[in-house]
């Protein structure tokens, strides 16, 4: 699938927005991305799983990790196209960690995927969860790069869609400036990235 059609795909399904949206970070955005909404259909969660498996099955990983919650669903396909185990980290004392005796064996080839990066932060962390845990991480990969694939991770890198998304403080924000109304999607408890 092409990057037009991956964001058809998730237009679709109301998973990315377009217009002036206030993010539970309180900034505004001209953009909005909730994957969950294109995931919650096994199939498309599926399907996005498998093109981004197509991307990274070359760099030769026997395991996929990703931080919980939003990139479990993204592991579990992508690994189910890779034919390999999938695991998520979570955070325990404020540290992403590797837990529920999830192991990796010494210099394991791992893949960390996420649904969304957006400044690169989790998926960092969750790189590191792995590398304590004696695991070797031979790429990143996401559904969405909303960094404008600015992050320099040094090592293979795959998304299916690269978005340069700019986020305003509300002072700032030319949407408000030109008069058009924000909104606000999803809750509070469904964080928007
Ligand atoms: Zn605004």
């Amino acid at each position: 699938m092409t990057p037009e059609q991956i964001l058809a795909l998730l237009r679709d399904h109301s998973a990315l927005l377009e217009g002036h949206f206030v993010l539970s970070s309180g900034l505004h955005s001209d953009r909005y991305i909730q994957c969950a909404l294109a995931l919650q259909h096994p199939p498309v969660a599926e399907r996005l799983g498998a093109e981004l498996a197509a991307r990274m099955q070359p760099w030769g990983a026997t395991v996929v990790v990703a931080p919980a919650l939003g990139g479990v669903l993204v592991a579990h396909e992508v690994a189910r196209a890779l034919g390999v185990r999938a695991l998520f980290a979570e955070r325990q004392e404020g540290v992403m960690t590797l837990r529920r005796g999830f192991t990796l064996s010494p210099g394991e080839p791992a893949l960390v995927v996420e649904d969304v990066i957006t400044t690169g932060l989790s998926t960092r962390e969750t790189i590191e969860s792995v590398e304590r845990a004696g695991g070797r991480v031979v790429g990143v990969g996401a559904l969405v790069d909303r960094s404008g694939g600015g992050v320099d991770w040094k090592i293979p890198h795959a998304a299916l869609v690269t978005l340069a998304v700019k986020n305003y403080a509300p002072a700032e924000c030319p949407l408000c400036r030109s008069g058009l109304p924000a909104s606000k999607p999803g809750s509070r408890t469904v964080a928007a990235r």
